[in-house]
This record gives C-alpha cells, sequence and structure tokens, in this order.
C-alpha cells in the first residue's frame, strides 16, 4: 500500500492544511493518511468525507511519527525542496514501490534531519518552496502515472456526475446512508465561473 505521513500539525493553525494533505492523499491514490494525535479534528473531516465520496481510505493518528518511521518495513520518502528532482528519481522510486510498501512523508513544521537520514528518498518538487499539498499531488500523480483519476471508489453514499455546467450529486444506494440528505445539498445548479 501507499501511505502519507503529516509530520508536525499545530491545531488551529495547520487544520486546513492538515485536513487538505487527508484529502488529497485519499483523492489521489494512497491508502491510508497517519496524523499526529493532537490533529483529532482533521482526522474526523477526512473520515466524514470519505464514509460520504467513499473508499477504501483509512486515517489513523499515532503520537510517535519518529518510531512510525524508523519502523516501517518498506520504502521512505520525504518530500522536500531540498532533495532530489522527482523527475529524475520517480522511477526509481516506482520500482521500490513494486517491491514493498511505500511510506511519504511531509512536513508541516521544520522536519527534523532524523528524517532525511531515514529516507531512502528524498524527493522535491521543484527546488522551490511551495506546499506540502502541492508537492503530495503532483509526487503522487508521478508515482501513479496519472491511473490515479481512473480509481473507483467503494462504498460510497454519494457521487459526483461530471457536467459541463452545474452540480449535480447521486446517491448510490451502496453505503447504509443513514442521513440520507445527499439529494438536498447536490442537486442545485450551479452558475458556472
Ligand atoms: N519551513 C519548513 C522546513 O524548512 O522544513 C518547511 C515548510 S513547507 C510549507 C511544508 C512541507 O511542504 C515540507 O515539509 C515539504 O514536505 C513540503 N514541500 C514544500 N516545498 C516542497 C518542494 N519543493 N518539494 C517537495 N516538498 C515540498
Amino acid at each position: 500500500g501507499t501511505v502519507v505521513l503529516r509530520y508536525g500539525h499545530r491545531p488551529g493553525r495547520d487544520d486546513r492544511m492538515t485536513t487538505h494533505v487527508g484529502l488529497t492523499a485519499r483523492a489521489l491514490g494512497a491508502d491510508r493518511v497517519v496524523l499526529p494525535d493532537n490533529a483529532g479534528q482533521s482526522a474526523e473531516t477526512i473520515r466524514d468525507i470519505t464514509d460520504r465520496f467513499g473508499g477504501p481510505f483509512a486515517v489513523e493518528l499515532r503520537d510517535d511519527q519518529r518510531a512510525f518511521t524508523g519502523g516501517w518495513d518498506g520504502t521512505v520518502v520525504h518530500l522536500t525542496m531540498y532533495g532530489e528532482p522527482v523527475q529524475d528519481v520517480e522511477g526509481e522510486v516506482r520500482a521500490a514501490h513494486a517491491d514493498g510498501p511505500l511510506l511519504v512523508v511531509v512536513g508541516g513544521e521544520k522536519v527534523p534531519f532524523d528524517f532525511y537520514e531515514e529516507a531512502d528518498f528524498n524527493v522535491a518538487v521543484t527546488n522551490q518552496p511551495h506546499s506540502e499539498v502541492a508537492g503530495l499531488a503532483v509526487f503522487l500523480d508521478r508515482l501513479f502515472e496519472g491511473r490515479e483519476l481512473e480509481r473507483e471508489w467503494a462504498d460510497a453514499d454519494r457521487r459526483v456526475v461530471p457536467m459541463e455546467t452545474g452540480k449535480r450529486v447521486v446517491e448510490t444506494g451502496e453505503a447504509d446512508g443513514s442521513d440520507g440528505g445527499a439529494g438536498g445539498d447536490g442537486s442545485d445548479r450551479g452558475g458556472g465561473a
């Protein structure tokens, strides 16, 4: 499997970023996100989206992130602007992932140097400073070579029907769907941009 580890979280300030790391991991083909244990609110939001829009996708809270990376039985990729260009190492990372699980580490606050040393690959999505969400998105798309865009979702209680203009969401009848509110918030027509 492909697991994303979010290192560090400042409650309040990082809530949206941490949530978006999880949502991006889910949408772009990872199987699980591991968050610091003070990021419970983000975990709840990601689980709620997974319940409604499908999975499988797991959200885990852990207080031992360094031990988790150290004990990882597989390949560790650390995303950092100081690393090797993704376009130069993506093939090697894919080959390693074909042999076993892959852990992708993204930071928020400053990442301790241990991670640089523990990582099998320090990978940069450009050597410019930007965002963990953007870095993760480009990395996963390179890793899966675009196949993640065709993924099918299981146990969703709603599904977006893609359309040129407007917004349409249908209930799939797949999940137990106790809230029953999909039709209500889903079928409005957007004004378009
Ligand atoms: N200032 C922090 C430091 O020096 O470690 C990094 C803050 S940055 C907003 C948060 C995270 O975004 C980083 O830990 C890294 O995972 C990711 N990131 C930012 N720019 C990146 C890049 N060019 N390539 C890959 N990852 C990047």
